[in-house]
């Protein structure tokens, strides 16, 4: 598969009044053609402000790019002017957010927001940018699209508004969509429908999408790829199977141990949060940035952050647990228990 963005090494700091906030320090990876990768972690991770970088919409004071690349087709978004960034936002990178309400206009129907996301990039006419907002209605499944057009934002339910921006977001034909928390205002079954969408979507048009969320149950069914953020780092990244089954990261196992939708928890049906807070990212720990939360940390996790070792094809994880001369700890979750029962039943008969 071809790669069409890389991120390397990338460090962004905030310059507030009360010192630097590290929210993202040395973050690396790929972004290949026609993929899902999900970037996962709880919130005040780093996921928003990575995502946001992409396309630089950090506000720049206070946001500072400190180092590292962005290449979009091998070309560095972090030597581009605004005026480029501006071309480059909705035609090359689209986005979409958690609360629609906040992105589109109160004041303007909704077909006319589509029309001017068009018109943005593209020189059409009238009649021809209505013919595609109204096939874009169409596209993301609003019904009755003539009558909705019309309309202004409020009219228009939740789950409907997170479909008109996914609409904007893909009028141009963005190769990459971020969708940052698209579904976290939205109940469970409305939830399901829009990344339903969002993954008929893809198949149709083939754009790469980014996915973050804070809960991990979102991606199982979406993502090929899961990233795993904590402290503005990736402590961990693989094949959504990896992640699920065979991760080797405590944080993860925290995280999927606190899924509520996935079947997977405790026999007595009890849910595990990981205790304690984030690390400070006005002084982030030298070390791990998970050992002062891990039940499994030794000496070295708080002197030295662990490399990314690696887990598996394509699998990394960072800590201390994967070295040779670590105690062997078994991944403890009930997700990855279950699929070892199942291997053994398959090996048995
Ligand atoms: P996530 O999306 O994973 O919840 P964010 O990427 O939004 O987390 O935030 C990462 C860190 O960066 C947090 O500690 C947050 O407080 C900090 N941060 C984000 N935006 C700003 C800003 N404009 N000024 C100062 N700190 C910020
Ligand atoms: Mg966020």
């Amino acid at each position: 598969m071809k790669k069409i963005l890389e991120v390397k090494n990338l460090e962004v700091s905030f310059d507030t009044y009360a010192g630097e906030v590290q929210a993202v320090r040395d973050v690396s990876f790929d972004l290949y053609e026609g993929e899902t990768l999900a970037i996962v972690g709880e919130s005040g991770s780093g996921k928003s402000v990575t995502a946001k970088s992409l396309i630089r919409l950090n506000p720049e004071p206070p946001a500072r790019y400190k180092a590292g690349e962005i290449l979009l087709h091998g070309e560095n978004i972090l030597d581009k002017k605004e005026k480029e960034m501006q071309k480059i936002r909705g035609s090359k990178i689209g986005m979409i957010f958690q609360d629609p309400m906040t992105s589109l206009n109160p004041t303007m129907t909704v077909g006319k927001q589509i029309i001017e996301a068009l018109m943005k990039h593209q020189k059409v006419a009238k009649s021809e940018a209505r013919k595609v907002a109204l096939e874009m209605l169409r596209m993301v499944q609003i019904p009755n699209p003539e009558k909705r057009f019309d309309e202004y934002p409020h009219q228009f339910s939740g789950g409907m508004r997170q479909r008109v921006m996914i609409a904007i977001a893909l009028v141009c034909n963005p190769q990459i969509l971020i969708a940052d928390e698209p579904t976290t205002a939205l109940d469970v079954t409305i939830q399901a429908q829009i990344l339903d969408l969002m993954k008929n979507l893809q198949e149709k048009i083939k754009t790469s999408i980014i996915l973050i969320t804070h809960d991990l149950g979102v991606v199982a069914h979406s993502a090929q790829r899961i990233i795993v953020m904590y402290g503005g780092k990736i402590v961990e990244s693989g094949t959504t199977d990896q992640i699920f089954y065979k991760s080797r990261h405590p944080y993860t196992w925290g995280l999927l141990n606190s899924v509520p939708r996935l079947d997977i928890h405790k026999e007595d049906g009890r849910l595990d949060s990981i205790e304690g807070t984030p690390p400070d990212l006005f002084a982030p720990p030298q070390g791990c940035p998970f050992a002062d939360r891990c039940e499994y940390a030794m000496e070295i996790c708080r002197k030295k952050m662990p490399p990314q070792f690696e887990t598996g094809e394509n699998h990394h994880s960072a800590c201390w647990l994967n070295h040779e001369f670590a105690p062997k700890v078994e991944n403890p979750t009930q997700i990855a228990k279950k699929l070892q029962k199942e291997e053994v039943q398959m090996r048995e008969q």
